[in-house]
């Protein structure tokens, strides 16, 4: 049987799983917040054109208003200024839009101190139990910070989220072969990022090496440590440095 038609008659009998990492899209979907004086982005909104009315009397549709970088959404290299030379959205390339993906579950540390952050240890430490992180595959960093999706203010915590420490940014980004970061929180980087040296590490590294960066996931626990491949394509905006997304894992059960 061709690998097409086995994966299709695997997904209908079930034996492989389509797990939804998406956070659903509405005006309560949380969104970062800068201090002034930086820009920021708007919340996400639907502007009804018409709904079976008579501005249009047997149809619905909405305009939306909407960031790039708004819920469950996926950086691109232009993002960052160490990436401006790179691609925008529409240039990323299909082929790196359903990779292989591995789940580094760091819930139980992140839920005791909400600054918890991803060392290289840890990486390695994880590396000795599962193998060595995918080739051209994504890192899944599981805080458990999905379970304050619902509400933005235990979900933006005053700033205090988890993320991943300068050196281990660098190293994700330079010295391994995986396609980017996916985190649970609303950026790839730690709440308090800003005042890191540099600003944003997981941003500068990453975008930096031509990789990317996928935000507000959610069902990581759904997933096993390795083994899941996702699904992440980006709308091809152009010239867009990022765009929501609906990421979907496929899982063997
Ligand atoms: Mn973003």
């Amino acid at each position: 049987m061709s690998v097409l038609r086995s994966l299709v008659e695997s997904l209908r009998s079930g034996t492989v799983e389509i797990v939804d990492l998406t956070a659903p899209l509405s005006d309560k979907t949380p969104i970062l917040r800068l201090p002034e004086p930086f820009g920021n982005t708007i919340p996400f909104r639907l502007e009804e054109i018409s709904h079976y009315d008579e501005r249009g009397p047997a149809w619905y549709w909405n305009d939306i208003h909407t960031g790039e970088h708004t819920g469950t959404h996926f950086d691109a290299p232009i993002h960052w200024v160490t990436g401006r030379d790179g691609d925008d959205v529409s240039r990323v390339p299909p082929a790196r839009l359903i990779a292989p993906a591995v789940v580094l579950d760091f819930a139980a540390e992140a839920g005791k101190d909400p600054d918890f952050l991803l060392q290289i240890d840890h990486v390695k430490a994880w590396e000795r139990a599962n193998g060595p992180l995918p080739e051209g595959g994504w890192l899944l960093y599981r805080t458990g910070w999905d379970a304050r999706a619902e509400d933005a203010e235990t979900f933006l915590n005053e700033g205090h989220s988890p993320g991943i420490s300068v050196e281990c940014a660098q190293w994700l980004a330079a010295e391994t072969p995986i396609l980017g970061v996916g985190v649970e929180t609303v950026g790839t980087d730690a709440g308090a990022a800003h005042s890191f040296d540099p600003p944003f590490p997981c941003h500068s590294f990453l975008l930096g090496h031509d990789k990317y960066g996928l935000t507000q996931l959610r069902n990581l626990d759904r997933l096993p440590a390795t083994g899941a491949v996702v699904i992440a394509p980006p709308l091809p905006i152009v010239g867009g440095s990022g765009s929501p997304v609906r990421v979907l894992a496929l899982v063997d059960r």
